[in-house]
């Protein structure tokens, strides 16, 4: 199936009806992130639960399917397909961000230390940091990238700790 012939509004409805997926529009060369903001996180779901900061040029997030405990997004507003795309004022914004929060993730979390790391490959891809928490239980070393993922669970007084570390007052 050619993604691209498709009209709007049969992609959504595919996507809906989840017959199209994260890795289909990937290969198509349309960008999940964008595709999923643009049309109601019709792909993604609703994430405003999960957001510990947001602004006009940054979105940063517990992610949905994490690592670790604190495992921790942070993406781009504007679409970049990679690192190697980013603008430089973004790029030394974000990171700036990043090391904000990988010190609040460390803190609240009491992570022995927090990795960060980006691929974004593939055709097709939304720019973003992950940042992964290694806890003293758990070895040093680039094993952490790679641990297992697992199922998300709310802590809503941590998320509510980093939130007013961030100055982030969520959506009503
Ligand atoms: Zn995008």
């Amino acid at each position: 199936m050619d993604l691209k012939k498709l009209s709007h509004d049969e992609l959504v409805q595919l996507v809906k009806d989840k017959k199209v997926g994260m890795a289909d529009l990937t290969d198509a060369g349309i960008c999940p992130t964008c595709f999923d903001r643009a049309n109601n996180n019709v792909l993604f779901g609703n994430n405003d639960d999960k957001i510990i900061y947001e602004d006009d040029k940054f979105e940063c997030y517990l992610v949905g399917n994490p690592r670790a405990e604190g495992h921790v997004a942070i993406s781009t507003k504007k679409h970049f397909k990679d690192m190697m795309e980013v603008d430089d004022e973004i790029c030394e914004t974000i990171f700036l961000l990043a090391k904000k929060v990988m010190n609040l993730v460390k803190e609240t979390y009491g992570a022995e230390s927090v990795y960060l790391c980006t691929m974004c490959d593939g055709p097709m891809n939304h720019f973003h940091l992950q940042l992964i928490p290694r806890y003293s239980f758990e070895k040093r070393g680039s094993n952490n990238f790679v641990k297992p993922r697992f199922e998300y669970k709310e802590d809503k007084e941590k998320i509510k700790t980093m939130r007013n570390a961030l100055n982030y007052k969520p959506k009503e």
